[in-house]
C-alpha cells in the first residue's frame, strides 16, 4: 500500500517536473523540430528531407498531445494546431508517394510520357490510319517499272506500259 502510494507519488510529481521543465526547454531550443529539419539537410536526398520533415512534424504532433494532457494548450487550440499539423504531415506523406512512385517505377513515367507524346502526335498530325492510307496512295502513283509518275487511277504505266494494277 505505502509503496503503491510512493509510486503514484512519484509519477505525479514527474509528471510536474516535466509540466514545470517543458517551457524552459521549449525556450532553450529555440526554433522548432521541423525548422531544425529544414535547416539541417539543406542539399540533401529530397525523400531523405521529406522524410526528415515528416518525423518532425510527427514528434510535434506528439509534444502538442503532451502540452494538452498537461493542460498547457487548450482543447481548442489543441484541436486547431493538430489538424493543422497532420494537414502538414499528408502534405508531405502526399510529397514522398510521389517521389517513391517516381523512383520505384520509371517505366510508369516512360510509359506516361510516352502516352501523352502520342496524344500530341495525334492532336498535331492527324490520326495514324489516314497518314498510311495517303503513303500507299502515293506509292501507286510511281511506276513500279520504270519509276516515272502516272496519274492515280491509271491501270498502265504512260511512259513503258507496265500494269499498275
Ligand atoms: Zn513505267
Amino acid at each position: 500500500m505505502t509503496l503503491f502510494v510512493v509510486a503514484g507519488a512519484l509519477l505525479l510529481l514527474g509528471i510536474a517536473v516535466a509540466a514545470v521543465a517543458w517551457p524552459l526547454v521549449q525556450e532553450r531550443r529555440g526554433p522548432t523540430a521541423v525548422e531544425l529539419a529544414e535547416e539541417a539537410l539543406p542539399a540533401a536526398d529530397p525523400l531523405v528531407t521529406l522524410q526528415a520533415q515528416r518525423d518532425s512534424i510527427y514528434q510535434a504532433i506528439r509534444e502538442l498531445r503532451f502540452d494538452f494532457q498537461v493542460g498547457k494548450v487548450s482543447e481548442t487550440d489543441y484541436k486547431v494546431f493538430d489538424s493543422t499539423l497532420r494537414g502538414n504531415a499528408a502534405a508531405v506523406l502526399q510529397q514522398i508517394a510521389a517521389l517513391q512512385q517516381a523512383e520505384a517505377d520509371p517505366a510508369l513515367n516512360a510509359s506516361l510520357e510516352a502516352e501523352i507524346a502520342a496524344l500530341r502526335h495525334t492532336n498535331g498530325s492527324g490520326p495514324v490510319q489516314p497518314v498510311a492510307a495517303a503513303a500507299g496512295a502515293a506509292a501507286l502513283n510511281f511506276c513500279p517499272r520504270c519509276g516515272q509518275r502516272v496519274q492515280a487511277g491509271n491501270r498502265f504505266c504512260g511512259v513503258c506500259g507496265a500494269s499498275l494494277s
